[in-house]
């Protein structure tokens, strides 16, 4: 018997790959997590059915949310994540030199525990002494903290749950209020592709707005996520990710990389038409 798993993206289309077995389910306090185990794209992590990560394109997100924005700030020393239980973007942010304190904010400690366990290659973040983690709500903690940080990415899920509040103006809002002077915001933004997720892009680059006097959305190419085209959306107080890019830095840093490079970090800002025409 064949066994495949499908997420629906609209009523009439998704994404469907065949899977080897199930390896791990569990319903915990805010989702239902399942890690599955497939043919082409290796183990995957599904939270309330939809793709959160697979072995095989993890990298891209993973390096698209994280260094274009530390390679825009001059010098980030502290950074917090907001959800990315999984740990690829804390261990994309714990590579670089320059960062001596990470912090990460995920509301479900089991997805942390299952990352651990399931996606060591990708949790690798957690062992480094500069990782600090807090099992917690990431909207309650930036209104609540007093701590400053250089950068802050939003690693969240879609926004309905927990999430919700994570594409909020008063969450982004206190973001801005614990960023440094020349602080930097970037979350994941949704796909434009399709219109029940294309719809919060706009809405999210608008919020940015009011806020950042440089706010910039790039694009990444991510097959597992619905349309295969993502988006992030970066707010910085003072610095612009093309004209302040640190390409001396990023050469010196030489990190090992599967998908983010200099010509990226550049070409990522180029927006087709349809998008540009999007945020008019
Ligand atoms: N790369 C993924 C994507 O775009 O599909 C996101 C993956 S990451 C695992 C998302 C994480 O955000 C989840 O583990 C979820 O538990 C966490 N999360 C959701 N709402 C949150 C909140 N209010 N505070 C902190 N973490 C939250």
């Amino acid at each position: 018997m064949e066994l495949w798993y499908t997420e629906k993206h609209t009523p009439n289309s998704g994404l469907t790959i065949k899977v080897k077995q199930t390896i791990y389910k569990e319903k915990t306090e805010y989702q239902n997590l399942d890690i599955i185990d497939t043919e082409d794209f290796g183990k995957m992590m599904l939270l309330d059915g939809l793709v959160m990560l697979s072995e095989k394109d993890e990298f891209v997100y993973h390096e698209m949310l994280a260094h274009p924005s530390l390679y825009t700030h001059p010098d980030p020393k502290k950074v917090l994540i907001i959800g990315g239980g999984d740990g690829g973007t804390l261990r994309e942010v714990v590579r670089h030199p320059s960062v001596e304190h990470a912090v990460l904010v995920e509301i479900d400690g089991e997805v942390i525990a299952a990352s651990k366990q399931y996606f060591p290659q990708v949790a690798l973040g957690f062992n480094s002494n500069k990782a600090k983690v807090i099992v917690g709500d990431g909207i309650k903690y930036v209104s609540q903290t007093d701590d400053s940080y250089d950068l802050i990415l939003i690693d969240s899920t879609d926004p309905v749950g927990p999430a919700e509040g994570l594409f909020s103006p008063d969450f982004y809002r206190n973001c801005h209020r614990i960023l440094t002077d020349d602080g930097i915001l970037t979350t994941q933004s949704e796909t434009p592709f399709i219109d029940s997720f294309s719809r919060i892009l706009p809405q999210v680059v608008a919020n940015f707005k009011t806020l950042f006097p440089v706010t910039s959305l790039y694009l990444a190419a991510i097959p597992t996520y619905p349309s295969g085209l993502w988006s992030f959306t970066m707010g910085s107080k003072k610095n612009c990710p093309i004209k302040d890019f640190q390409q001396a830095r990023f050469a010196e840093d030489s990190l090992k990389l599967n998908y983010y490079n200099d010509s990226l970090h550049k070409a990522a800002f180029s927006l087709p038409n349809f998008v540009q025409e999007m945020l008019r």
